[in-house]
């Protein structure tokens, strides 16, 4: 559209991709569900040549994120981490050196440690909320500062344009962040200096628990061109029915957004009066050390909240059983409240001594509020309580 600047976000993801070519005027963008496309003659298509290099129905859901991104383009990928190694692939070889969040999301972990650390691909954890420490662990060699803010569980926030002015302190390091957590639509991480942002399509993206995706977005050209051919040569590409159930949530994403910020703030008010709870991490809450930080960078401050019990181990996995709404599974960001046990799921590979330092305890447990009534699910949580550790104080 040529008077795209002109409409705001949440008026973009509703009609970016309408497409008034359709034959039969659907108003819903159609499933291209294709291999490969005709050729009018030998060698004329219309940009279209085979599904593993492009896709119209993917083309559209790019054309959505691209427009919260505030991106000229953006590309979608298979999963999250699907994007996060076709971006290690294209931008890295043997001998490069990247620092990476020391809280950053298991599957980036397995993929440096257990995959690309075979290719001598070089790299080091770093507290990236620390300044300091993330400019004395750079090297010669690195190419990369992949950070992930608000740190999972703990909600620890990285200072997005301190990051990016440190790494253009150098001539040849990119900085990408992993924005699944808040989507640009709550940080914007391209307008705060980042050189690529990236997401998890299967959490608030998609939103429904539907389906499992990736992007990329950068304002530089020749990294998407150089994206492009290497999601082609990997097959990394998106599928279109996957694309299309997504471009489905996209529309809804700001007004989901709203929700999850307004009853996470709730729940989180909630569960720190209640004196049972130990402490509860959430940056809209006044007793957040960074709420600063996350007025700064953020518009708001997002579904996902982490809290502790005074309790012992059992108890609090007790309490989890006993919640009856939020529904004890992994992943985040959907309409459903989801609960998790970090120190059994998403980070059980990390050692006792390292989870002590980052605060993940074993009786923490991290909830993304989902879209329920807010009153639904803190009488969800008093029943447990209840269940658990009897009425009365
Ligand atoms: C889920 C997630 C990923 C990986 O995405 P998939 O779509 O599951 O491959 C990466 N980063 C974060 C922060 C995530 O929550």
């Amino acid at each position: 559209m040529s008077d795209r600047p002109a409409f705001q976000p949440s008026t973009l993801v509703i009609h970016s991709n309408r497409v008034y070519e359709s034959q039969s005027n659907s108003i819903l963008f159609p499933i291209h569900q294709t291999a490969t496309y005709i050729h009018e003659s030998v060698g004329v298509t219309k940009g279209y040549g085979y599904s593993r290099g492009a896709n119209p129905t993917v083309n559209a859901l790019e054309q959505s994120i691209a427009a919260i991104e505030g991106s000229e383009s953006a590309l979608c990928f298979r999963s999250g981490m699907a994007a996060i190694t076709t971006l290690c692939l294209a931008m890295l070889k043997a001998g490069d050196h990247v620092l990476l969040s020391e809280v950053i999301y298991g599957g980036t972990t397995r993929l440096f440690e257990q995959v690309l650390g075979n290719f001598a691909i070089d790299y080091t954890f770093v507290d990236t909320a620390n300044l300091k420490a993330v400019e004395q662990a750079i090297r010669p060699e690195t190419r990369l500062i992949f950070a992930e803010t608000p740190a999972n569980p703990t909600l620890r926030l990285s200072d997005v344009h301190g990051l990016a002015e440190l790494a253009h302190t150098r001539p040849n390091i990119k900085l990408a962040v992993d924005n699944t957590f808040l989507t640009p639509l709550l940080q914007n991480c391209l307008s705060l200096g980042a050189d690529i942002s990236m997401l998890s399509t299967t959490k608030y993206i998609d939103g429904h628990n539907a389906t499992i995706g990736g992007s990329l977005a950068t304002h530089d050209v020749a990294l998407t061109e150089r994206l492009r051919l290497v999601r082609k040569t990997l097959g990394t590409i998106q599928a279109p029915f996957d694309a299309w159930l997504t471009i489905q949530g996209i529309k809804t994403l700001p007004a989901r957004l709203a929700m999850h910020c307004a009853h996470a703030g709730q729940v989180a008010q909630w569960l720190e009066r209640h004196p049972r709870v130990l402490r509860v991490n959430y940056p809209g809450l006044e007793s957040f050390p960074q709420r600063e930080l996350a007025k700064k960078q953020q518009s708001g401050f997002g579904g996902m909240l982490s809290f502790e019990l005074k309790a012992t181990t059992s108890e609090s996995l007790h309490f989890m059983k006993a919640l009856k709404l939020c529904t004890c599974a992994e992943s985040l960001g959907s309409v459903e409240t989801l609960i998790t046990n970090p120190a059994t799921a998403s980070h059980c590979d990390l050692t006792v001594e390292l989870r002590a330092r980052l605060g993940i305890s074993d009786q923490l447990i991290r909830l993304s509020v989902g879209l329920e009534a807010p009153q639904d699910l803190i009488a969800d949580f008093e029943q447990a309580f209840e269940a658990i550790f009897g009425g009365a104080e």
